[in-house]
């Protein structure tokens, strides 16, 4: 019983936690007056109950959206034991920021600090598995006539949980590049160098993404931009939404008309211009959204 109690109060605590949140960000700005927002609150259901519900008019609306863009990071990855930025700061690499070791002055600077860092969560990608919201992804690609995933995250597992096209906003970490000449190297000759060198030219190699302070890949950058401002839903799943360009993609989609849903267990700068927030990981909330649209189109 009083854990009970303990509980509800934690849960009270939460809310005006969160609803502080929300507020301070109404005070810096950020468009909050004439929009419509629909905060669902996860932790009060999680705590007793797994599952959470989607709201009724989020089901009615899906019912006849014909295109949705999706935007997904690193959090939809949480659930499969591949850290976010934050939490990958931690055991060997703690004292390590992401700048130091995301960077092309980081390479510059200590090649083999990085590319062992990019080794060890190679390593961790490579043992880690799709989880239920990436397979929901999958299913969802099913439900509406266009569908666009874009992903900043790097670790390829939404395709390896079966979604068939996927925009890689910042390259993938099971491919590695020549860092003179950009190409892609598959294979390459055990000298005991760390970093290995190129076959063709010899310079160093490192993995294919995109560290801070590198442009975008154009044509990646485009498709996800046009996939943002011609759609009727926009998600924002998983996504701190604070690194740019990829964060204001919200914003665009929002812009264009697009009524913008965010799922997210902590409240992120775009939480108050969604139209709905579903607070909750996205493992649990993916999966019954994906139940409540099929249910809603039997009738
Ligand atoms: P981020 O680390 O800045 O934010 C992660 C977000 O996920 C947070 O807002 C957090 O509240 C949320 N989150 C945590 N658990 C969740 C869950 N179970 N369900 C839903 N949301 C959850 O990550 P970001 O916004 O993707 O941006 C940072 C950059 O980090 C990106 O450029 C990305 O390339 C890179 N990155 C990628 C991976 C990966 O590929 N898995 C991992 C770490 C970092």
């Amino acid at each position: 019983m009083a854990q009970c109690q303990a509980r509800k109060h934690d849960a009270k605590a939460e809310l005006n936690r969160r609803s502080q949140v929300c507020e301070t960000l109404a005070g810096t700005g950020v468009r909050v007056a004439k929009m419509e927002i629909i905060v669902v609150v996860g932790f009060l259901k999680k705590r007793n109950n797994p599952a959470m519900t989607i709201p009724a008019e989020l089901v009615q609306r899906l019912a006849t959206a014909k295109s949705v863009t999706v935007l997904t990071g690193a959090g939809v990855s949480a659930e499969s034991g591949v850290p976010t930025f934050r939490d990958a700061q931690t055991g060997l690499w703690e004292k390590y920021s992401p700048e130091e070791l995301a960077t092309p002055r980081a390479f510059r600077r200590n090649p083999r600090l990085v590319w062992e860092w990019y080794d060890w969560r190679r390593k961790l990608v490579a043992g880690a598995k799709p989880n239920p919201a990436h397979f929901a992804l999958v299913e969802m690609e099913g439900l509406f006539l266009r569908f666009h995933l874009i992903t900043q995250n790097v670790d390829g597992l939404h395709q390896r949980a079966g979604s068939r096209h996927v925009i890689e906003l910042h390259g993938n970490i099971t491919r590695t590049k020549c860092s003179e000449e950009g190409t892609i190297v598959s294979s390459w000759k055990d000298t005991g160098d760390v970093p290995p060198k190129c076959p063709a030219c010899g310079g160093l190699l490192r993995p294919d993404v995109v560290w801070f302070e590198e442009p975008m890949p154009e044509e990646e950058m485009q498709e996800a931009m046009t996939a943002s401002t011609h759609c009727d839903f926009f998600f924002s799943i998983g996504t701190s939404t604070v690194v740019y360009p990829a964060a204001a993609l919200p914003s665009e989609a929002w812009r264009s008309g697009a009524t913008v849903v965010e799922i997210n267990p902590q409240p992120t700068p775009l939480t108050p211009q969604a139209h709905f927030a579903l607070a909750g990981a996205a493992g649990v909330v993916l999966p019954e959204l994906v139940r409540a649209i099929r249910a809603s189109r039997r009738f």
